[in-house]
């Protein structure tokens, strides 16, 4: 025991007396001193204390070394080298070392190091260790790809479009090396509780030696230092707060680890234990519960006469030329699969502004394109015609919340008379041309396939609101919502607006429990920090999003929004056991030991007993439930 004497001696000099180091060195020196003491020869028990510690404490650091093992087994995702061809030969080179834009070779059975595209090669890709999905995805050239996936059946060459440091992996890892600084409750109050506990277990032994005896003594029945030393030793022993300490991280660790395999990553056991305590799902629409891929179903022109389908396309295209936004997408493929050619914008021939929530402005060859829904249109004070009124469709009006319906509706003046207009599930997005109304193009988005269970999962979970955000028009914004299940729907909203409707349901009615955003990180940031919980969804290769939220789905499917609140509430499950538990047992011990009934012995099985029964239950939240 040497070692733990030692360590003893350096916390007092450290001025960080009480420790477990301490109660033991105490124990051991105590019961060492007490056999000499009473002349008993019978060092057995000194001896046991120290044996049964350096047991649990071996027991302790396997456990724990295993644990850390499996999660970073589970997170086995960090590629060793990257392949590139050098004098038509494959050499391996580290891939720190790799710029952007080269060219590497991925073997069949090789992790891809470095995002990138793919230029030649047909493969599928097991994405398991990032997504925790376990269908392969097949890629093919012109495919993006992303690092820590593992290439399956065909030999791929691909262009780098990241360097490592700033590729998918080296993010991952950063994330989950980081999640260990983001402490719960839980664990702050067990490192709060070790802080006073240990010293007030070491004061009550203290008096425990002292008091009675000197009592007795005056009393007249002798000083009977011997017995209650003994019984001050065995309570001291039995104080060690061991299985607290190590079980009550180790739970989270390993929550966090098992999470991450499902492809749910938690950036700190707070959020996990915040997590678990939902009770208020706010959720964005667009890539969130619908794919975010729009296609353009269907082009207006107002006057066609004086500019032709394909006229109208090639403005939005170019209008659109600088926005990542799923609609810009949209407008660029629309123009390019319909006239088969490259769109190229020439340089100085365009001058573009993205507004945030409304669409673009945009000069394009000299001429002011406007470019989005009503509400840019209202900004620049541009009529829209209302033959595509389509927002009167029988919906139940205050059943939503619909900001944007009284503005455009109450904006509108005859919308009685074209509400026979079939009403379309699609996006309006209209255009003017040097202040003059143009036409519109309409784009739909594909609901998520999961999305409605993710929502009947929710209700399932008892969740007490499930609210639908969006910055698209009321119309689709419901028909999304009816077919989701979905009630409470807020549309029309610029992204401050979304953070003052959560900030609305954070301070409503029902203050207990946690309100958790989940968007998918792009212009939703904002949100997702004001939030209790923010989550990204989809996140991918989305570097804004993991780190504005708090907790990261690897995929996009939305049925990992209840699966992380499932993995959330078993681990905190097993933190409440483990400290439950361990206080208990510990509490009926000190009782015991300082009535007199336990002995020594009894308190180190007790104490090494607890932690390893504690240690294997927070072993348990690795695995995920469901
Ligand atoms: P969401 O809440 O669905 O993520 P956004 O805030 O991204 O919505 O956009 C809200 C609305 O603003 C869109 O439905 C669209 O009408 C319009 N809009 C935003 N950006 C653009 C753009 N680049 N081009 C055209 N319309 C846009
Ligand atoms: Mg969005």
């Amino acid at each position: 025991g040497y070692d733990i004497l030692k360590k003893a001696i350096k916390g007092i000099l450290n001025k960080q007396v009480f420790d477990e180091n301490f109660l033991m060195a105490i124990a051991t020196v105590g019961a060492f001193a007490l056999a000499i003491y009473t002349k008993s020869g019978d060092y057995n028990e000194a001896i046991a204390v120290m044996l049964f510690y350096q047991t649990g404490e071996l027991f302790q650091s396997y456990a724990v070394g295993k644990s850390r093992r499996n999660i970073s087994d589970l997170m086995d995702i960090r590629p060793d080298y990257a392949m590139i061809e050098r004098d038509g030969e494959l050499v391996s080179i580290d891939p720190d070392e790799v710029p952007v834009g080269s060219v590497i070779v991925v073997r069949v059975g090789d992790k891809i190091p470095i995002d990138g595209r793919i230029l030649s090669g047909e493969t599928t890709l097991n994405t398991a260790a990032l997504t925790g999905e376990s269908m392969p995805r097949t890629a093919g050239p012109g495919d993006d790809v992303i690092s820590g996936c593992i290439n399956l059946s065909g030999l791929i060459k691909m262009e780098t479009t990241r360097e490592f440091g700033e590729s998918t992996v080296s993010k991952i890892l950063e994330l989950v090396e980081n999640s260990a600084s983001n402490k719960s409750r839980s664990e702050n109050f067990i490192s709060r509780f070790a802080r006073y506990y240990t010293p007030a277990v070491c004061y009550l032994a203290l008096a425990l030696a002292l008091i009675p005896p000197v009592i007795s003594g005056i009393a007249g029945h002798g000083f009977t230092w011997g017995v209650w030393l003994y019984r001050a030793l065995t309570f001291l022993v039995i104080s060690c707060p061991c299985a607290l300490v190590i079980s009550i991280p180790l739970t989270f660790f390993a929550g966090i680890g098992g999470a991450s395999h499902a492809g749910v990553l938690i950036q700190g056991s707070n959020y996990l234990e915040a997590l678990s305590k939902t009770n208020r799902v706010v959720m964005d629409k667009t890539g969130t519960l619908t794919q975010g891929m729009f296609s353009v179903t269907e082009v207006h022109v107002e006057d066609p006469d004086k500019m032709s389908r394909q006229e109208f396309l090639r403005y939005a295209a170019l209008s659109e030329w600088t926005s990542t936004h799923p609609i810009a997408i949209s407008l660029r493929e629309a123009y390019e699969s319909e006239t088969k050619e490259h769109i190229v914008a020439e340089d100085n021939s365009y001058e573009i502004s993205e507004i945030s929530g409304h669409g673009v402005a945009a000069n394009i060859e000299g001429r002011e394109i406007l470019l989005g829904n009503r509400k840019l249109m209202k900004m620049y004070d541009i009529a829209v015609p209302n033959s595509e009124m389509t927002t009167s469709v029988n919906i139940d009006n205050n059943r939503y919340d619909n900001t944007e319906l009284e503005m455009s509706e109450s904006g509108s003046e005859t919308h009685g008379s074209v509400s026979e207009q079939a009403p379309s599930s699609g996006t309006q997005i209209h255009m003017a041309i040097d202040g003059v109304y143009a036409g519109y193009a309409v784009v739909d988005d594909v609901i998520k396939e999961t999305a409605p269970k993710a929502i009947s999962e929710l209700n399932r979970l008892g969740m007490e609101k499930i609210v639908m955000l969006t910055g698209d028009a009321p119309a689709p914004a419901a028909n999304v919502a009816g077919r989701l299940g979905i009630t409470d729907v807020c549309s029309g909203l610029l992204p401050e607006d979304k953070v003052r409707k959560v900030e609305e349901l954070l301070d409503s009615n029902s203050p207990k429990g946690v309100l958790t955003f989940v968007g998918d990180g792009i212009n939703d940031a904002p949100v997702l920090s004001r939030a209790d919980v923010g989550i990204a969804m989809g996140a991918l290769g989305s570097d804004a999003a993991i780190e504005a939220a708090d907790i990261v789905l690897m995929d996009d499917d939305p049925l990992k929004i209840p699966k992380a609140i499932l993995i959330a509430r078993k681990c905190m499950r097993i933190v409440y056991e483990n400290i439950s538990f361990a206080l208990i047992i510990k509490f009926a011990c000190l009782i015991l030991g300082a009535l007199g009934i336990a002995n020594m012995w009894l308190a180190i099985f007790a104490d090494v007993g607890v932690m390893v029964i504690a240690v294997l239950n927070a072993i348990r939240a690795l695995r995920v439930p469901g």
